[in-house]
């Protein structure tokens, strides 16, 4: 997740992966002094980006329109974690994503997925400046990075990384050439999801190897 925010207002980008981790962000940005966010931009549709958003009241949900069809369908099923283990039963190749789902969740009292409330295709430029991309990809048809020009740090979701493993096939690795296209003199930081952040250089050495 990250927050971008100055006098304009906030930008969270992903919700985290429960409300009770959205609790605990909030609980952390009003400890620090910091404001709500206004708007909350999901990289993708994948749950580990957005099972949050149900507990950030007052946001406008930013995000690209092909995540829209299936985060409502996600929205639509009887989430527990008996329907959790059901389903893994059904298709193994669910399980590590559904244990870690029934991991991450303490009460389903409340919990809805929200798809987003508003939609773009291409490109969006938020009133602050930060601006959407949209790059999609195997990971997830949606991908989007999200550019903050003014502290050149570019934010790349998943989008680069192999298929969920349920959908993986044999020889899925990360799409290298994603980044490349990416990297911009212009940006000095490349923040992915689930890694910790690099230098354009660092980036740069990373895909050439
Ligand atoms: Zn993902």
């Amino acid at each position: 997740m990250a927050l971008i925010t100055d006098e304009r207002g906030g930008v969270l980008v992903d919700a985290g992966h429960s409300p009770g981790h959205a609790r605990e962000i909030r609980a952390a940005l009003a400890a620090a002094g910091l404001p709500e966010p206004r708007w909350l931009v999901y990289t993708h549709h994948h749950w580990d980006h957005v099972w949050g958003a149900c507990a950030w009241p007052g946001v406008e949900i930013v995000g690209h329109v092909a995540g829209e069809a299936p985060l409502r369908a996600e929205a639509a099923r009887p989430w527990s974690h008996r329907y959790l283990r059901e389903q893994v039963r059904a298709e193994p190749r669910l399980g590590p994503s559904f244990r870690a789902r029934a991991l991450a969740m303490d009460s389903w009292d409340d919990f809805a997925v929200l798809p987003p409330t508003r939609t773009f295709t291409d490109e969006l430029e938020l009133p602050t400046g930060v601006r959407l991309r949209h790059v999609g990809g195997r990971h997830a048809a949606d991908s989007t990075v999200v550019l903050v020009p003014d502290s050149a740090v570019m934010l790349l979701g998943d989008c680069f990384y192999p298929p969920p493993v349920h959908l993986r096939q044999d020889g899925d690795g990360p799409d290298l050439a994603q980044v490349r296209r990416l990297l911009d003199d212009r940006y000095h930081w490349y923040v992915s999801s689930h890694a910790d952040p690099m230098t354009l250089d660092e980036a740069r050495a990373a895909v050439e190897g």
